[in-house]
């Protein structure tokens, strides 16, 4: 597999563009200031009074509603939440130049056919791994978030080369592009955030807090033992993988990792994240997701109370109090 840097950018894909970034929230805010520092011309699409307004206002940005920041622009990132991409879309599409390229953060509409991007104009993937926070935090200290490209639709014959040159603009090349495809992306995505990062991490951290507490340990001890010490191992993984992560515990600890890890994390475990690959993969998930937003959230608000609520976060909002750096 390539891995895309610097030299392999063609700046001239995307020389003088005007870029309408819409959405202005984790990734709208961090592609658009990059952008602006790269030396592009930005505009970000809002609602009037919308909750970011104010601080793009602060951050100096031109604003305008989403359909007609797309007027003129040569590249239009589609950055508004994935469940509200295809009406913003649909609103703006009328205002979409010929040849200009639309862009996305995350392959979901396009890939479960909930956008159809009309002839002539490209449409593209530019998809950093990592949050937004990051990608801005990083691209101001000189490093920058590696990032995944995708062409779905190539009108220009440039798509490729856009997707690349914006993804240099935001500081993906220091870190290194990948290409991909949009049912790579948004597949791998879904499956990640949903077993690993999100889901299976968060899940994680509770059964081993629950299972501590329940054996009558201290509340604050299994604290710091599954939530608070997990940023030191993950730190190590990310910087180093496992080699890494080996090098810096105890030898107790490595016995105990071998030799359990995988009676924890087993074979049901691994069944069950494939059960899960396999409901993104045909769909399920997806329309899941887009029939609980029409109906209002009504189970993910629900579900969302009953994981605030977890005694877990009690226990953690005391702790944390008395490390002020953790706040900032
Ligand atoms: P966000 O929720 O942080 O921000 C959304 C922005 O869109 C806000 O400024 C909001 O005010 C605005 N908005 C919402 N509805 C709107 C509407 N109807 N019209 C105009 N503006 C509207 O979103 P995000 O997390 O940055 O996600 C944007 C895209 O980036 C998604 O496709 C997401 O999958 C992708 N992505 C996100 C992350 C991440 O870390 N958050 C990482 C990679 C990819
Ligand atoms: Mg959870």
């Amino acid at each position: 597999m390539q891995i895309y840097t610097e030299k392999d950018v063609d700046v001239s894909a995307l020389e003088g563009a005007r870029v309408a970034v819409l959405g202005y929230g984790s990734q709208g805010r961090a592609h658009a200031l990059n952008l602006r520092d790269s030396g592009f011309d930005v505009v970000v699409g809002l609602r009037q009074g919308g909750k970011s307004w104010a601080k793009a206002e602060q951050d100096g940005m031109t604003l305008m509603a989403p359909s007609d920041a797309v007027k003129d622009a040569d590249l239009i990132c589609l950055l508004v939440p994935d469940i509200a991409q295809k009406p913003v879309y649909e609103a703006a599409e009328a205002n979409i130049k010929p040849g200009a390229a639309v862009s996305f953060a995350h392959g979901f509409n396009i890939h479960f056919d909930q956008i159809h991007p009309k002839e002539g104009v490209d449409c593209i993937l530019v998809a950093p791994k990592g949050p937004g926070d990051l990608v801005r935090r990083q691209f101001e200290e000189g490093r920058g978030v590696p990032c995944l490209i995708a062409v779905a639709q190539d009108a220009s014959g440039k798509a490729r080369d856009k997707a690349l040159a914006y993804a240099h603009a935001i500081g993906g090349t220091r870190g290194g592009v990948l290409e991909t495809t949009f049912a790579e992306e948004t597949e791998t995505d879904l499956f990640g955030e949903q077993a690993v990062l999100c889901g299976g991490a968060t899940e994680l951290v509770l059964k081993g807090y629950e299972t501590l507490v329940e054996a009558g340990y201290q509340p604050e001890v299994a604290y710091f033992e599954c939530l608070h010490e997990l940023k030191l191992i993950v730190d190590l993984l990310n910087e180093g993988g496992l080699a890494k992560m080996h090098e810096f515990i105890s030898e107790t600890a490595k016995y105990g990792d071998l030799t359990r890890g995988p009676r924890v994390i087993d074979d049901h475990v691994k069944a069950s994240m494939k059960q899960v690959l396999t409901e993104v993969q045909d769909g399920t998930f997806a329309r899941q997701w887009i029939e609980e937003n029409k109906n209002g959230l009504p189970e993910y608000n629900r579900m969302m109370q009953e994981d605030l609520d977890h005694p877990i976060e009690e226990v953690g909002r005391k702790l944390r109090a008395r490390m002020s750096w953790l706040q900032k």
